[in-house]
Order: C-alpha cells, then structure tokens, then sequence
C-alpha cells in the first residue's frame, strides 16, 4: 500500500492518508513522546493507509488523539480507530460527545452537500464511537506530551465552531486544521476554506489574530503539510478572505452554482497572473468545492 510519511525535526511525522485516494489531500500528524499522541485521523476510506504508516513506523498501538474539528474528512475515521486500538480515546470538542455515538447527524449534514454517493465513495462511511472513548476539551487544555513537553488545545472558531488548534510550544508548530484554509504543496499562499453554515469573518480573523499572538515557527495544515513563515501566512489568509467575500458579494443575481463557477475561473485567473503553474493551479481548482464557498459566504454575509 503507497505511503508517504515526512519526518520533521522534534519527532513531528507528517503521515499523507491519500484522501480520496489522491496525494496530497490529507495530512493526519504523529508526535512521537513519551506520551504521543496522533492529531486527525481523516475520513473513513483513508484509514488503512494511516495504520500502514503508523505500522511503517513500528507503531502499533496509539492510546489517545486529537481532533481539530467534527468535519467528516478529518474525523470520518475515528470509529475505526477506536474499534482498533485498545484503550483509545479522542479528545474533541464537546459537542463529539453529542455527535459521535450517533453520527448520523453528521452524516446528513454532509450528505447534503456532497450527496450520499458521493460521500460513500470517497471519504466511506462512518461507526459510532462509544461515549467511554471520548473525552472533550477545554479552551487552553494542556495535554502532556510527557518530558515537559505539551500540546495545547486552543478554541479557535470561524471556520468552523467546533473548532481548536494544538500548539506545541516546544517545536513552534501549530497544528491548525482548517482554521487557515488550503495550502497544497508548494506553499506560499493560502486558499480561503469558508464553509457553510459557521463561518463567520469576524469570528475567524479573531481566532487567527488570538494565533498571532504565540511563538510559531511552523503552521501544520491539514490540507496539506507543515508550512514555515506562519505570521505571512495567516495575514495571507486574511487578505485572501477579504478579497474573497467582496467578489461574491458582487455576484447577487447569479445561482450559487453560477457564482462557484465564476469564482472559481476568476481565481483561476489570478492564480496565472501571479506565475503559479498549472499542476498547483489544477490542485488548488479540482480539490475545492466551490458551491460549498460560496453558501458559506453568502450565509455570513446574510447574518
Ligand atoms: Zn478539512
């Protein structure tokens, strides 16, 4: 089975679970302590590529890890994770405990988005996980990584309001989830990730100014990889956001489907005039719904 596992330096691995089962979609990250811990485990399809990486790396048991958000790309696989490996629990938001023994909730909202089939096909379909392996997180929770190391959880809303990211002081690294956007390999600007029904600029550019604040030396995104330059970064983001929200806030008569394909060649566009090639522009284009963008605009823009 294809792997593509990255070490960086602090015992941070960068595991590629092939979403869709394509490269560079997905990234789930490993910190290898005394007490590690796995961050994201990636929608349903994905997951025997996450434990024949770990497995690569003679890791067969993981006790515990940690979710970003509930979006099914990053959490579709934690029911198999937990049938998997013994003792495991998850720490999450606290609406997991609400959602995950009962997902079907999730599900729908999803669905009806992507469609059933669609779902099914490509992230798979999700398992309960039992209330005993959940545990939910606190604004500021320090997990111990053991030896003085920790990964702090900070609620970060905007993208989404279930949402933290997890700092790791000792490396610099912040793992962001979807708090920052897209940024495919290659990375010196990030694409805007502006769902449906919980963004909110305000909201998120107050969760990213409060990141700001820490000392960062790396961003670990999952969509996709471990970034340096993390303060250009988020003020790259929100310039994109910025920019993003007045272009369809220009397009009022236009079909959600009609200002998607109108945003979406416009960025097409910008993306030429800035000298990015047209494999990164194909990623950036292909791996974005963009009909889901512009709900999540005009949603905010409606609030
Ligand atoms: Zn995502």
């Amino acid at each position: 089975m294809k792997q593509d596992i990255k070490k960086f330096s602090n015992n941070i691995y960068q595991i590629d679970v092939f979403m869709e089962d394509k490269p560079g979609r997905m990234s789930c990250y490993y910190i290898d302590s005394t007490d590690p811990i796995l961050i994201e485990v990636g929608p349903s399809n994905s997951f025997p590529y996450l434990i024949t990486s770990l497995e690569s790396l003679g890791i067969n048991n993981v006790n515990r890890s940690a979710m970003t958000h509930l979006h099914l790309d990053h959490i579709g696989g934690i029911g198999h994770l937990v049938e998997k490996y013994k003792n495991h629990f998850v720490y999450i938001h606290e609406l997991g405990i609400k959602h995950l023994p009962n997902p079907e909730k999730l599900w729908k909202a999803v669905s009806s988005i992507y469609t059933e089939e669609w779902l099914k096909e490509n992230w798979g379909e999700i398992k309960p996980t039992p209330v005993k392996n959940i545990n939910t997180l606190k604004d500021e929770q320090k997990i111990s990584l053991g030896n003085k190391r920790n990964l702090q959880a900070i609620y970060g809303p905007g993208h989404a309001k279930h949402h933290y990211t997890f700092y790791d002081e000792y490396s610099g690294t912040l793992f962001m989830g979807d708090t920052l956007g897209l940024i495919y390999p290659h990375g010196d600007f990030v694409q805007p990730n502006l769902p449906p029904p919980d963004f909110s600029k305000e909201v998120l550019f107050e969760t990213l100014d409060k990141l700001s604040n820490l000392e960062l030396k790396y961003l670990a995104l999952a969509h996709f990889g471990i970034h340096d330059k993390p303060y250009l970064l988020i003020e790259n983001a929100k310039e994109s956001i910025e920019v993003w929200i007045k272009f369809v806030s220009n397009l009022p008569t236009l079909s959600n489907a009609e200002a998607a394909k109108v945003l979406s060649e416009w960025l097409v566009s910008n993306y030429k005039v800035l000298g990015i090639d047209d494999n990164t522009i194909n990623n950036y284009i292909n791996n974005s719904h963009f009909e889901m963008q512009i709900q999540g605009i005009r949603n905010y823009l409606t609030k």
